[in-house]
């Protein structure tokens, strides 16, 4: 990636909503940024707002447009603001050419892949130059419901307009397979060291569930290559990083669009090998796509933590049917029951939709039996938001909210009391605990990490003794916690041994 020293130096203020994603998204363009001079500066100072959206549900594509409605003000006071748009609002150039006719004030909407443009974009518009400048994103048509295919790849070609003015940019990308990705920005230089980070191994998602949003602005799966992906966790290694968390829509398909089809536990078994990096964890996955030898492969593989994140998304199989989920009820736990038989000790975590179009009382019953029979650790309910552009925005919403609500709070209730119990196995047993920070909360000063199996600990500082009188906790320690007391949600005890 090249950079430029000619630009002057600003402050930006990165706004992140959404998932884990998201998350590694802006730090790379916070790495970019840094890279240039820039100084991080809350919003209300900034001069370059960077606003990293998600449309997987309403409220959070709300907050966006709740904050580029007080931008518009700030930018009328304040001429040198720049508004960058990245994220999943992002999508074809429908959706681009609505949101600047609504928010004229946007100066470029970019995918995270085109990051590469802020240098010169901060080149031409931060000494402030008039006019306005915006990123043009070709991608899969709002209307399609089949799954895109290869001509259908992402083309991206970047324009400039000012004054009325366009001018190409030389940097249209037409991408071949296994260069898909090119401009991904590979460099992150997280400004504090974390004992945990996040690998993105897979953007874009190949699924066409009909209720998500994600494969019309992610565009289809394109896998990073493995040497470039160890050299990354390598350098988190060096910054700190002791845990790196392998995203993707489905990681399971990590590899399938390499030339050589590296597949996920190859990936994870060359991961392994890098000194100093102590565990290794993944979401998200997709059933189908879990042989028997990749998770023989995982299980055994000490750094890979007992853990999946496996979205059901519904217990009932028109449910399925209608999400186009791709796997019956029956495929789904045999799954999960086939991973139990592999890979002792593995807690898992999922995914569920209530409310979706046309679910009945009888099909959401099916789920809460779902729950009762997989007993899973942890469940991320959500109410069914429809999102426009997919196939099932064009199908009856008829599940009234107060309804959804109702079933939200049922499967919440029903899972509490699972978790609970769950969480009760764990009493007495000492757990190796990777310490990530401190924590206040309740007036108590308290650390806070993670178990193996993902559950969030929390331990006091240990009273001095002969055998901790030399040793200070601090993030990133691997520390082993006698668990005392559990809630559904947490893990607390005493440390016993360093
Ligand atoms: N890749 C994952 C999978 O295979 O299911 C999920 C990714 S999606 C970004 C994260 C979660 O958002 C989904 O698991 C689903 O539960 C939720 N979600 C997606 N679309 C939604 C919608 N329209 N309304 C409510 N929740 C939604």
């Amino acid at each position: 990636m090249t950079t430029t020293t000619t630009i002057a130096h600003g402050k930006y203020h990165i706004w992140t909503v959404g998932c884990q994603m998201n998350q590694a998204d802006s730090q790379r363009v916070q790495t970019l940024l840094d890279e240039l001079g820039w100084e991080e500066a809350s919003m209300e100072q900034a001069n370059l707002v960077v606003l990293n959206t998600c449309s997987v549900r309403q409220a959070p594509e709300e907050k966006a447009h709740n904050l580029l409605a007080k931008l518009r003000r700030a930018k009328e006071e304040r001429g040198d603001l720049l508004v960058t748009l990245m994220g999943c609002m992002i999508g074809n150039q429908k959706t681009i050419d609505e949101l600047s006719k609504r928010y004229p004030h946007i100066d470029l909407f970019m995918k995270v892949e085109q990051a590469d443009i802020l240098p010169r974009f901060l080149e031409e518009r931060w000494t402030p130059i008039s006019g306005a400048g915006c990123l043009d994103i070709e991608y899969v048509p709002d209307n399609d419901v089949s799954m895109p295919t290869d001509s259908a790849l992402p083309i991206y070609a970047t324009s400039f307009e000012r004054g009325g003015k366009r001018s190409v940019l030389p940097m249209a990308i037409t991408p071949k397979p296994g260069e898909r990705i090119a401009h991904y920005p590979t460099k992150i230089e997280p400004t504090q060291a974390s004992p945990t980070a996040w690998l993105p191994i897979v953007l874009g998602c190949n699924k066409v569930c009909t209720y998500c949003i994600v494969p019309y602005r992610r565009g289809r799966e394109r896998s990073r290559p493995i040497d470039e992906l160890v050299i990354e966790a390598r350098s988190l290694v060096r910054k700190g990083a002791k845990e790196v968390t392998l995203l993707g829509q489905t990681v399971e398909s990590y590899g399938l669009d390499l030339p050589d089809k590296p597949n996920l536990a190859d990936l994870m078994t060359d991961l392994s090998e890098i000194d100093g990096l102590e565990r290794i964890r993944f979401m998200t996955s997709y059933p189908r796509y879990m042989t028997d030898s990749m998770i023989e492969r995982m299980a055994h593989l000490p750094k890979v933590c007992e853990h999946l994140n496996i979205p059901v998304q519904a217990g009932d199989d028109d449910m399925l049917k209608r999400m186009k989920r791709g796997y019956t009820l029956a495929e789904y736990c045999e799954r999960v029951d086939r991973v139990r038989e592999l890979w002792p000790n593995i807690s898992l975590s999922t995914d569920i939709i209530v409310g979706f179009c046309g679910e009945t009382e009888e099909e959401f019953q099916h789920t809460l039996d779902l729950i009762e029979r997989v007993r899973f650790d942890v469940v991320h309910v959500a109410a069914y938001s429809v999102r426009p552009g997919t196939v099932a925005a064009r199908w009856e919403d008829d599940v009234p909210l107060a309804e959804k609500k109702r079933r939200l709070h049922a499967v919440e209730e029903l899972q509490t009391k699972i978790a609970l119990e769950i969480n009760q196995s764990y009493l007495n047993k000492i757990e190796e605990v990777l310490v990530e920070e401190e924590n206040s909360a309740h007036g108590l000063q308290r650390w806070r990490g993670r178990n193996r199996t993902n559950k969030l600990v929390f331990f006091p500082q240990p009273e001095k003794t002969e055998a901790t009188a030399t040793f200070c906790v601090q993030p990133g320690n691997l520390v082993n916690v006698r668990v005392e007391r559990v809630t559904p949600w947490s893990l607390q005890g005493c440390m016993v041994a360093v």
